[in-house]
């Protein structure tokens, strides 16, 4: 990796390296002098900062969303499911089975 000379600029794939951790630690001093020196590559680096904080808000916010729409869903199943068992015995208290049996429904 080519990140040793000040005066060359870091590489954006560098800078995410950084960034993730996934540098070593020879690395993360190279990195660091160049920060210092270099207003470029700093300001680089936020936007990257910037650019991955907004991108994992993102994803929490999408990932919360499908669970509060699975969870809506299941909700709805429920209501719908009392509503349905509700009148089904409804619908068995207002017409007993004889009827059913009468009409040849369950004959
Ligand atoms: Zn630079």
């Amino acid at each position: 990796m080519r990140t040793n000379r000040s005066r060359e600029h870091l590489a954006d794939e560098i800078l995410a390296a950084f960034l993730d951790g996934e540098v070593s630690k020879s690395q993360i001093r190279a990195i660091q002098n160049h920060l210092n020196l270099c207003w470029k590559c700093r300001s680089a680096l936020a936007e990257l900062e910037t650019a991955a904080e907004a991108t994992s808000r993102l994803l929490a916010e999408r990932s919360k969303d499908e669970i509060d729409r699975s969870l809506q869903a299941r909700e709805r199943f429920l209501r719908w499911k009392a509503a349905f068992e509700a009148r089904e015995l409804f619908f068995f208290k207002c017409h007993p089975p004889q009827w059913a049996f009468a009409g040849g429904v369950l004959a």
